[in-house]
Formats: C-alpha cells, structure tokens, sequence
C-alpha cells in the first residue's frame, strides 16, 4: 500500500462532503473509533459521505480490514471536532485522521447479554472489561481484531513514509480529553506503534499456566461464561495482555479442544 496524489493506492475511494481546506504539512495522527457496527462502504464510510453527517475522517478501516479512503490526504478533514494538542488548538488543521470501525464502550444488560449503545448484541468474546486512562472505573469495551489491526498498521506506514512531517500518533481522547473516549483502552496503542515501527513482529509470546485448573473464559471478566479449562502446565499464546487483570490467550483445553479465550493473568507465567 502506497500514497500517489493524496491518495492510497491501491484503494477504494469517494470524496466526501465534509471537508475543510488544504491540509498543508501534517504533524499529527489522530486514531478513532467508528461507534458503529457496520463494516465497509455500507458503514460509517457512507455517513461520511453524507453532507447532513458534518464529519469525516481521511480513511475508515473495517472490522475485516478493508481500508475506505473519504478525505485525499492533503485536504482537512472534519474528525476532531473541539481538540487541542500541545497547545494549539483545531486539530483538523494540523492531523490526519483515521478511524477504525469498533462499538467502543459496550454495556451488559439486565438480560445477561452484551449490548452496544445502540442495544445492539455483541459477542461477549469481542467484549474485555478495561479502565479508560481518562476514568477510574472499569468498562466493557469491544476489542479490534488482529485483521483490522494490521490493516491499520499497513495504511499507518503508508501515511507516516508519504507524510514525514508528522511526528506524533495520538488517541481522540488524548486532544479531547473529557469529551471522546476513542480509541479507547482496547485499542493497543504500544503494541501497535511498534508495528508500524517494524519492532513489533516478534514470536509469539506464550505462557505456562499455574493454576491446577485455569477457568477459559468467553470474555474478561467473571460474568461471562467458563469455555473449558487449561490445566497446569499448559503452553497458552499471549493474544492480547490487557491493562487489567485478564489476557487473551490460544490454547488446548483439558478436553483437547483448541480455543481464544480470557483467563485471569496471575495464572500465567
Ligand atoms: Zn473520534
């Protein structure tokens, strides 16, 4: 993936509506979350291009990785809204914005389920019980997949070879604190930078289980429902360390099956 003429090549593409004027020499990469549940030129990318939406961001990446292109790079884009960053003020005029499709903060509801704000269910196995740096206390957040993820890290290294003047990558909610909570702590922010520095691609990471029977669980946290159990000594591969106390792990459970699942951390060494 490369950047000819302000765009992504190869790469689908519509102009949107929502722009301001030229985006001269960018310094900033602003990442987002959609808040939404659909994927592709159907999703958010078709909001955008909707002059009532008033928003925009440069690209939107899909829970599938598909890259959607709405704004050229070398004009403003409408994705930060009342922001400041290191003392200046309008992060529009001085960013390049991406957001990648993902719900954000999701909510369990009284019927056992996982539910978006929009009440729409999501897969509890999608969902990990994290603490915003902005907040105090724990939510359930949706995590972004490996697929997105790496889409993500191709159209960020394509931006940042294309844009040598940006230094800097940061969360909606490090230039609107208070305000937006997207990327979110689901978001891997330190991993993710290191990929898209070419640090990141080591061998996996694996652990051993400590605990005699270790609970597989279909999310992280103690509400949601136990898949099998790993058993003492068990190689399990480090998918995701969360900020808090539980990972997500590929491992065989006990009855030989292969799974993704969360466990408590403190079991693992
Ligand atoms: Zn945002």
């Amino acid at each position: 993936m490369q950047i000819v003429d302000h765009r992504l090549k190869p790469g689908w593409y519509k102009p949107s509506p929502n722009v301001g004027g030229a985006l001269n020499r960018p310094t900033l990469l602003v990442m987002h979350f959609t808040a939404g549940g659909g994927s592709g030129p159907k999703g958010v990318a078709d909001y955008f291009l909707r002059p009532e939406a008033k928003a925009s961001a440069h690209v939107v990446v899909g829970r599938d990785g598909g890259v959607l292109q709405v704004v050229p790079f070398n004009v403003k884009a409408w994705h930060a809204g009342r922001s400041v960053w290191r003392g200046q003020s309008n992060c529009n005029d001085f960013s390049i914005g991406i957001e990648i499709d993902n719900w954000g903060r999701l909510t369990r509801t009284a019927d056992g389920l996982v539910r978006s704000w929009t009440n729409a269910v999501v897969d509890p196995g999608k969902a990990a019980e994290l603490t915003h740096k902005n907040e105090t206390s724990r939510s359930l957040w949706e995590t972004y997949n490996e697929t997105q993820l790496q889409a993500v890290v191709q159209v960020t290294r394509a931006i940042l070879a294309a844009y040598p003047s940006i230094t800097e990558i940061v969360g909606h909610d490090d230039i609107a604190p208070g305000r937006k909570t997207d990327p979110g702590p689901a978001f891997p922010m330190g991993r993710f930078v290191a990929l898209v520095e070419g640090r990141g691609d080591r061998a996996p990471i694996t652990r051993r289980v400590t605990a005699s029977r270790l609970n597989a669980r279909g999310g992280a946290g103690l509400d949601f429902e136990v898949l099998g159990v790993f058993t003492q000594g068990t190689q399990v591969e480090v998918i995701y360390d969360s900020p808090g106390p539980w990972a997500q792990v590929k491992g065989r459970l006990s009855d030989g099956a292969e799974v993704t699942a969360w466990v408590a951390d403190q079991y693992l060494a």
